[in-house]
């Protein structure tokens, strides 16, 4: 597999396990271009799924893309790799159950939207001014303060709501 930091081609396995729930098999890779070090998971593919955009357009579904977004929105919350590894398992096999051939992104993109409000509300807002696309400081504050509302409505998940100022924390210099 290619390095994900250096593009190197020839990287190394170093350690195979199968993950907690068993649907995957977790491996330690070595970059020896970078020495930088990283872990693939591989699972069963069940079926494949066709994406259809807001736009019409139709892309066959990639669990690297769905990944990425997840890992980009809970990047440094100190939430381990195998538990957004079993969220990220567990979307795909609600996608892969439903029947279906084809799914809207806006579907998907509301999935995660549940799953990340249930898990984080940092990386839930992440995913959300990527997804709803927002341009304005205006729009992270009206999220923002819907999300509160919402939180504080489902006491069950008050703790997990986490103020204001800690959104950015943690992310580096460069994304923000
Ligand atoms: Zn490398």
């Amino acid at each position: 597999m290619r390095c994900p930091f250096c593009g190197f081609e020839d990287t190394q396995v170093k350690d195979s396990r199968p993950t907690e729930d068993g649907m995957s098999i977790k491996r330690r890779r070595f970059c020896g271009g970078c020495q930088s070090r990283f872990t693939t998971f591989e699972r069963v593919q069940l079926c494949e799924l066709t994406v259809v955009k807001s736009d019409g357009r139709k892309e066959s579904f990639s669990r690297e893309k769905l990944a990425r977004s997840i890992y980009v929105a809970t990047r440094k919350r100190a939430i381990p790799s195998e538990k957004v590894e079993r969220i990220i398992n567990g979307l795909q096999h609600r996608l892969e159950t439903l029947g279906e051939s084809e799914i809207s992104s806006r579907l998907i993109g509301e999935m995660i939207m549940g799953v990340l409000f249930e898990l984080d509300s940092v990386s839930y807002i992440r995913f959300a001014s990527v997804y709803k696309k927002f341009s304005e400081m205006t729009d992270f504050q009206e999220f923002i303060g819907k999300h509160l509302d919402d939180k504080k409505e489902n006491p069950r998940k008050k703790k997990e709501s986490r103020k204001y100022p800690s959104l950015f924390e943690g992310v580096d210099d460069e994304v923000r």
